[in-house]
């Protein structure tokens, strides 16, 4: 007589694809088999694990295609348990991987249409964070005319020189550099193109940055030649505009995007500081600079918006301590703003990756 274990019908891989064939990743809008998502299937009687294999370690639906892919396997007849181990591959942006900056998976150029709106403060939340999610990062303060970053990380040492290679500071999980430390003398007030292209391509390829996922590029507010220097040696995966309020119009940061476009950088998207303020008596919001202005900017223009960060004392005190608020005061709403839009940010990082043809990308029959 047959044991009620060996009545059950044996579930088989093809079961388990087919399932799973009807979980959808949200950002890339493909299932996970036919995104290659699925490693290590096996099925052990009525037990089936799988690895699911994002695009990235800062995703934010992590949890939900974990859960969506366990009930949909789940439901097969056959099923007893399934175990689920999710981990993160960041791919590589067309082209790096025969660029001299091979080990580099992704640069993403930070920009802005004038100074001061907080493009190096949120270029270094963003890379500590997204180190904190456990990618590979690294941060390159390419602001000539202002490098606060040093400031924000409290990193107080240079960097360090090795024959003719550059060691990066790590700070925060992030290996970080900056162009100012590496011209000789007096800083320059007025940098002249030959001297800012010089300055980035050693801060570009003499760095011993080993394998990053993500290489974050602070460029210089407004446009120039550290943008063209760095698009021209370098595939760019794309650019982030960071943007206030009282950007009346968006007639600023529209030459940022402009800039970006007409050098072939996709846009990954645009960020919206200062954007409104938390009352730290009540907690109650207030839109002081009016609210939306790049929401409604990024909808018309067609480009993704990754989000607004508030008005916060504690951003500014943080970072003139030298430890990021992301990292000083993770529960605080303005470090709640960062994560979400990191995840977006890497998010949309992968969407670019995913659009070129070279990838390996199974078509699911209609
Ligand atoms: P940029 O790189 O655009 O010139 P910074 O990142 O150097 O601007 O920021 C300018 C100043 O504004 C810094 O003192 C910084 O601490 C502060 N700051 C940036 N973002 C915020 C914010 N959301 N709330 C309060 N202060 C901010």
């Amino acid at each position: 007589m047959n044991s009620p274990t060996s009545d059950r019908p044996q579930v088989t891989e093809a079961d388990v694809l087919k399932a799973l064939r009807g979980v959808k990743d949200p950002d890339l809008h493909r299932d996970l088999v036919s995104l290659n998502f699925i490693d290590n299937l096996k099925i052990e009687g009525s037990v089936v694990s799988f690895d699911i294999n994002l695009t990235t370690p800062a995703c934010p639906v992590k949890e939900k295609l974990r859960d969506e892919a366990r009930e949909a396997v789940m439901a097969l007849a056959g099923v007893s348990e399934v175990r689920v181990n999710v981990k993160a591959e960041v791919r590589q942006h067309a082209g790096l991987d025969k660029s001299a900056l091979a080990s580099v998976r992704n640069i993403v150029a930070v920009g802005s249409g004038k100074g001061g709106v907080g493009k190096s403060t949120v270029a270094t939340n963003l890379a500590v964070g997204l180190a904190q999610t456990g990618a590979r990062v690294g941060l390159l303060d390419a602001d000539i005319y202002g490098p606060s970053i040093p400031i924000m990380l409290g990193v107080h040492e240079q960097a360090e020189l090795r024959g003719n290679r550059i060691i990066p500071v790590e700070k925060y999980g992030v290996r970080f550099v900056s162009m100012g430390l590496f011209v000789p003398g007096e800083k320059p007030l007025i940098w002249r193109g030959p001297m800012a292209h010089k300055a980035l391509s050693q801060c570009l390829f003499q760095v011993d940055w080993g394998e990053l996922d993500y290489l974050i590029v602070d460029l210089p507010p407004g446009t120039g030649d550290v943008h063209l220097t760095l698009v021209q040696s370098v595939p760019v995966t794309g650019g982030v505009i960071v943007s206030t309020p009282q950007d009346v119009g968006w007639k600023i940061s529209l030459k940022t995007l402009r800039m970006f476009q007409q050098t072939n950088v996709a846009i990954l998207g645009i960020i919206e500081n200062m954007s409104y303020h938390i009352c730290s008596h009540c907690g109650a919001r207030e839109d002081i600079f009016g609210s939306g202005g790049a929401a409604k900017a990024s909808k018309e223009l067609g480009i993704p918006f990754l989000g607004e960060i508030p008005i916060d004392i504690g951003i500014r005190i943080r970072a003139d301590e030298g430890t990021p608020i992301i990292i000083a005061d993770p529960d605080s709403p303005s470090a709640k703003a960062y994560q979400q839009i990191l995840g977006k940010l890497a998010a949309q990082i992968s969407i670019q990756n995913y659009q070129r043809p070279s990838l390996r990308i199974e078509e699911v029959p209609a």
